[in-house]
């Protein structure tokens, strides 16, 4: 089977043409046909025949197969992929002002099993490739120019599907490079974030490797018991050494980290809960997003009434934290938060 052409980032591809005595300049113009212009044929502007006949003979340009495609009453989009091995992964794309954010997906499944997340049942199957993270864009961006002509703009990408991201690193890695390389789609790396459960060693990682790329922190809860349970990995990586190794870690001046606060009816969601939160965050440069609980079938939680959501916020606005109320986007096509599964 050939590579894929979507795992090559810009310094893969420009090293490639160099080994091959091809001109490297031809390195520009492919990032541009395929990530900036996002065509779905071969490139054949401005590029050399040796090139291309190297390309079209050694590298394979499929992308994920869209299987199937729900669109919510709110214009939130959820697609299905189906891989070249059959398993499938979903991405969502979430409106906002005929913009969109898109919620890729990292792994097929999850190995983190978190109590409150439907992908946490499906246990892991394998990591994505940079291609297939890249290829859920690609793929996004032509329904969009497809299916909403004129609103194919795609502003901010969340890994915040199915997976833990920093549980597959260089992939993600290398996928956020080829969205940051300047000839291709050319995201700035603020409107890139990665979301993760606490993974220390990915953590690491990241702060090394990829610090301008924004991180989203699942606390879900400041207590160790309640947050055992809705992240198994808390034993393993207890919240407070999260905390701390973040806590170390130079931010730039506009860099913030998200911290994503799942409210669960009767257990995570009192003023107690809440005074626990603030008093641990606060200090730093820190946003909190509270997202009610989005229910999936056989899920046991519940999500807390409005007026709960907003007291438990009104707490944290004594801390001076800024706090944002997700809304529930995409919750009747199963495209929410902790709503993702590859068997829809
Ligand atoms: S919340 Fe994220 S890390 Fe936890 S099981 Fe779901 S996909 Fe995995």
């Amino acid at each position: 089977m050939k590579p894929s052409f979507y795992d090559l980032n810009y310094s893969d591809l420009e090293m490639l043409l160099k080994q091959n005595n091809l001109n490297s300049s031809a390195a520009a113009v492919l990032f541009n046909w395929h990530y900036k212009k996002k065509q779905s044929t071969q490139c054949y502007e401005n590029i050399a025949k040796d090139s291309l006949i190297f390309f079209q003979d050694n590298f394979d340009f499929s992308l994920p197969e869209v299987d199937t495609v729900h669109e919510s009453k709110d214009r939130t989009v959820k697609f299905l992929f189906k891989l070249k091995d059959g398993h499938k992964i979903e991405t969502v794309l979430i409106p906002f002002h005929n913009k969109y954010s898109i919620c890729l997906s990292s792994q097929v499944g999850c190995a983190m099993n978190c109590s409150f997340c439907f992908t946490g049942t499906q246990g892991l199957k394998r990591n994505l490739t940079a291609s297939e993270m890249v290829g859920q864009f690609l793929q996004a961006w032509r329904w969009l120019a497809k299916n909403r002509s004129g609103e194919e703009r795609v502003l901010n990408i969340v890994f915040m599907g199915q997976g833990e991201p920093l549980h597959n690193f260089d992939a993600v890695k290398k996928a956020c490079e080829i969205f940051l390389a300047q000839h291709g789609t050319s995201i700035g790396v603020q409107k890139i974030t990665i979301s993760t459960a606490g993974y220390i060693p990915g953590l690491k990682r990241w702060s090394l490797e990829i610090p301008g790329v924004n991180l989203a922190l699942s606390l879900h809860s400041p207590f160790t018991e309640k947050r055992n349970e809705l992240i198994p990995i808390n034993k393993k990586y207890p919240l407070d050494k999260v905390l701390s190794y973040i806590d170390k870690i130079p931010l730039n001046k506009k860099q913030f980290i998200t911290y994503e606060y799942i409210l669960i009816k009767d257990f995570n969601d009192s003023p107690e809960d809440a005074r626990e939160l603030g008093a641990i965050l606060v200090g730093k440069s820190a946003y909190i997003n509270l997202i009610p609980f989005n229910s999936f079938p056989g899920s046991y939680y519940k999500r807390p009434d409005l007026d709960k959501v907003e007291k438990f916020k009104e707490v944290l606005d004594t801390f001076k934290i800024p706090t944002l109320i997700r809304s529930a986007k995409g919750d009747d096509v199963l495209a929410a938060c902790g709503q993702l599964n590859s068997k829809n």
